[in-house]
């Protein structure tokens, strides 16, 4: 069994990359009977954003990717949220710093500064901390230029540092060599570096799923291991979502980067999780784009995850997305709407006079979804009272100049009509504007749309009168011709 975690940051709005890695965590912790971990990384205090864990945890949820441990859940390994794991860190600092793998280093900002911009005037290849203060004591150093008092605590980077390792989705990787990075802050707190391997270690990880601009971290990470004399975890480093001029979707410039972004827009979860798993896996077949969290793991193989960056397309999101409205129940899919509508915040309220009339329309209106806030809009004439209907001007201008009688005779037609019921109704208005009048149909039927709905396109216009009832539907007409 496989322990597999995602580590956001709670640093603002959940990133639509931690679903996609969080999907891939799940299935492989699913598919080896392990365990998916979410744990909070929020070490870096000035980045924190309130309310952002708790849109982790709802957001993951509402995807059906929520974690079988976390800081809400809880579980065996915990504390799940590294802010209160602050103490967990500082001994392991210590071993390392015992066994000459770390050092203390007392350089200021201002003279790690002017370092860096000496580095780049001389063209120097190697750019990573000059180690002024390797071998120094705290004494030592402060007669030289450039001291603070609360040092930070490097990793001593051997010159034969591993710079390849094996990843499960792309096999042998090599990574550039990395700096003396600094594992412990000024602050006391750890870097990620540190507290991602201590923690992966404690919470018994077996396999790191992340993103590929993680590559160039791992041969710090492997070094902790082997130091702290540990098992290392398998690694899987994702492709980046990418747009299709290759840059990697961010948050600054894509809206969809943003995973509320979807829920607001109305996306189903199970669309938007297909989506995700296709991005970087393939269907079992061209015609089997649409799959299952559930067939997705039965699936599952390293093997077949793309190495190449996947290009961020919601064009094919739309299509699943329609393809799932369509696979629900009328009723199913109203509910979707309604919860929607309250998400969206265009509802304070769903009552129950709402509730049904949403019910009564979503049979209306479901061939034609995208997303389900596409839904209400469709249905707003049932919303409106009768005499506030807002009549189109476009629509009026495109009337036959026949429709005042059109209308007539269709209120007086439908007046007569013993069964408000979709097929009495149509009927009864082909007999009379199409046989009666001699009309084309779209001659005979818009005006009494134009009149019900107070536009030229709606719902299918028989349904529609079903739906609104007798007395509506006549009073709109009736109003249409006053
Ligand atoms: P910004 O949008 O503000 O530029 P960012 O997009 O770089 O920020 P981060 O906050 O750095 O996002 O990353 C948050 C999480 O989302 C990280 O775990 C990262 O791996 C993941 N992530 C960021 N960009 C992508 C991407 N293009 N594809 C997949 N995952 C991504
Ligand atoms: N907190 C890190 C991030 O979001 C975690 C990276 C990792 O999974 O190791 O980006």
């Amino acid at each position: 069994p496989e322990r597999t975690r995602v580590a956001p940051s709670p640093t603002g709005d959940p990133h639509v990359g931690t679903a996609y890695m969080a999907l891939f965590d799940k299935a492989w912790a699913r598919k080896t009977g392990g365990a998916f971990v979410l744990r909070i990384e929020d070490t870096d205090r000035n980045r924190l954003v309130a309310g952002s864990e708790q849109q982790i945890y709802d957001s993951l949820r509402w995807l059906g990717l929520e974690a079988d441990e976390s800081p809400e859940t809880g579980g065996d390994f915990g504390p799940y949220k590294q802010s209160e794991r602050l103490e967990v860190y500082r001994p392991f600092v210590d071993r390392l710093i015992e066994a000459g793998h770390a050092y203390h280093c007392w350089c200021s900002p201002e003279r790690l500064a002017q370092m860096r911009a000496e580095q780049q005037a001389s063209k120097q290849a190697n750019t990573g901390y000059d180690r002024c203060c390797l071998g120094l004591t705290r004494d030592e150093r402060a007669k030289l230029p450039g001291f603070t008092e609360t040092p930070v605590v490097r990793m001593l980077v051997p010159d034969d540092v591993e710079l390849t390792f094996t990843d499960l989705i792309r096999g042998e990787v090599h990574a550039p060599r990395p700096d003396d990075q600094v594992i412990l802050k000024a602050d006391g707190f750890p870097t990620y570096h540190l507290a991602v391997v201590v923690d992966d270690h404690l919470m018994g990880i077996t396999t790191v799923v992340r993103g590929e601009e993680w590559i160039s971290s791992t041969p710090k990470h492997r070094l902790l291991y082997r130091w702290l004399g540990w098992d290392e975890p398998a690694y899987a480093h994702m492709p980046l979502l990418r747009n299709t001029d290759k840059s990697k979707i961010s948050k600054r410039k894509n809206p969809a980067a943003r995973l509320l972004w979807f829920r607001e827009q109305g996306y189903l979860p199970e669309a938007l999780r297909n989506f995700l798993q296709l991005l970087a896996y393939p269907p079992a077949s061209d015609d089997q784009e649409v799959a299952s969290f559930d067939e997705f793991v039965a699936d599952f193989d390293w093997a077949k995850v793309s190495t190449v960056g996947p290009i961020f397309d919601t064009k094919k999101l739309d299509w699943l997305n329609g393809h799932y409205i369509r696979s629900l129940s009328d009723d199913e899919l109203a509910d979707r709407i309604v919860e929607h509508a309250l998400y969206s915040g265009r509802w304070q309220e769903a009552t129950p006079e709402r509730v049904a009339l949403v019910r009564a329309a979503t049979p209306l209106v479901a061939e034609r979804l995208v997303t389900l806030s596409d839904a209400l809009p469709k249905m707003d004439f049932l919303f409106t009272a009768d005499d506030e209907v807002v009549y189109d001007p476009a629509a009026i201008a495109k009337l036959p100049e026949q429709a005042p009688r059109v209308v007539d005779v269709a209120v007086e037609a439908l007046s007569g009509l013993g069964e408000w019921t979709q097929p009495a109704i149509e009927a009864c208005l082909r007999e009379a504007l199409v046989d009666g009048l001699g009309l084309k149909p779209k001659f005979a039927f818009g005006p009494v749309r134009v009149g019900v709905t107070g536009a030229l396109v709606s719902p299918p216009l028989f349904e529609s009168l079903e739906v609104l009832g007798r007395d509506a539907s006549l009073a709109r007409l009736r109003r249409f011709r006053a």
